[in-house]
């Protein structure tokens, strides 16, 4: 069997045509402030793509940089002004930030309708209770190749290998959510290739580059790679891709799998943010 590539790429470019179609039904341009600190040259090329997507797609670019000895309370202070901005629709706080600044308290600083990475603590607690929310954008951008690609979710077997806050977590309750049965692996997990041959949807996300060979796949199922690693001979995932392209019935290459999709995803969440302030808006109207 050789498997259907799945086309990240193709499905994020169709999701950016999609936000930048209802940007411009919006009566006001949403508004994307990326908060950078410091110099980071990763971390600098990440934001500068968000930004350039963003512009493309008719959002506003709000970005600030920041020095990188920035204080913890001065952060917090920008934090609190975008917040209270109403032309920021969406903030997002680029990780990591210096080793001097406290991220997990200035993300919970962040207005949850405006987290359009969906990381802050009342996010992450809307989604694991099922109510609406932003979502973080890699997990939300696996469920939009799922669905571009009609893998049926409900009643499936789906195993998440990873347990981060980032990703695994948040993924393994979207696909709760979809009906799934979920579960969820991580590095003390005993046997990993006979769970994840259990899985009919195995979505890869422990940042150990070739961790899943074919011997973890069940033939048919579709595999999903989140990992992403630079080595010698260019990018690759956790996924060993040749062995398993072979086995599976649907997979996502490194590059061009789910990279594209957290970047479109991102863009999808700041529309959402837009229209969950619209509707506030409008009730607090109502309700005067
Ligand atoms: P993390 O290090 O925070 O979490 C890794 C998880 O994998 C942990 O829960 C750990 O228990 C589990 N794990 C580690 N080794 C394992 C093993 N041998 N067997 C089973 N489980 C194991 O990483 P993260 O932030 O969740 O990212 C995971 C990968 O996804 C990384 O390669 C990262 O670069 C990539 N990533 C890609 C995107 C994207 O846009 N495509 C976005 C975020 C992360």
């Amino acid at each position: 069997m050789t498997a259907t590539v799945i086309d990240g790429k193709a499905v994020a470019a169709s999701v950016r045509e999609s936000v930048a179609r209802e940007v411009a039904e919006l009566p006001v341009a949403p508004g994307l402030a990326t908060v950078l600190v410091g110099d980071d040259p990763a971390s600098s090329v990440y934001v500068r793509n968000k930004r350039r997507q963003c512009v493309a797609a008719g959002i506003r670019d709000l970005h600030r940089h920041l020095p990188a000895d920035i204080g913890q309370h001065a952060l917090a202070t920008v934090i609190d002004e975008l917040n209270a901005d109403p032309t920021v629709t969406g903030i997002l706080l680029q990780l990591p930030l210096p080793a001097h600044l406290d991220s997990a308290a200035l993300i919970a600083r962040i207005d949850p309708d405006k987290d359009v990475d969906g990381l802050t603590p009342i996010s992450a607690g809307r989604l694991a209770q099922g109510h609406p929310g932003l979502r973080p954008c890699t997990p939300a951008g696996v469920m939009e190749l799922l669905d571009a690609y009609r893998v049926p979710l409900e009643g499936s077997h789906a195993v998440v290998v990873g347990r981060s806050t980032l990703v695994g977590k948040p993924q393994a309750q979207l696909l709760l959510q979809r009906n799934a049965t979920v579960t969820i692996c991580h590095s003390r997990t005993r046997d990993l290739p006979a769970v994840c041959r259990e899985a009919d949807i195995l979505i890869a996300a422990a940042g150990v580059p070739g961790l899943i060979g074919s011997a973890a796949v069940w033939p048919g199922a579709t595999v999903i790679d989140v990992g992403i690693h630079r080595g010698a001979d260019g990018l690759c995932g956790d996924v060993d891709y040749e062995q398993v392209r072979g086995v599976a019935g649907a997979i996502t290459p490194v590059p061009g799998g789910v990279g594209p999709m957290t970047i479109a995803m991102l863009l999808r969440n700041t529309v959402h943010a837009a229209r969950l302030r619209m509707r506030a808006v409008e009730a607090s109207g109502a309700a005067s």
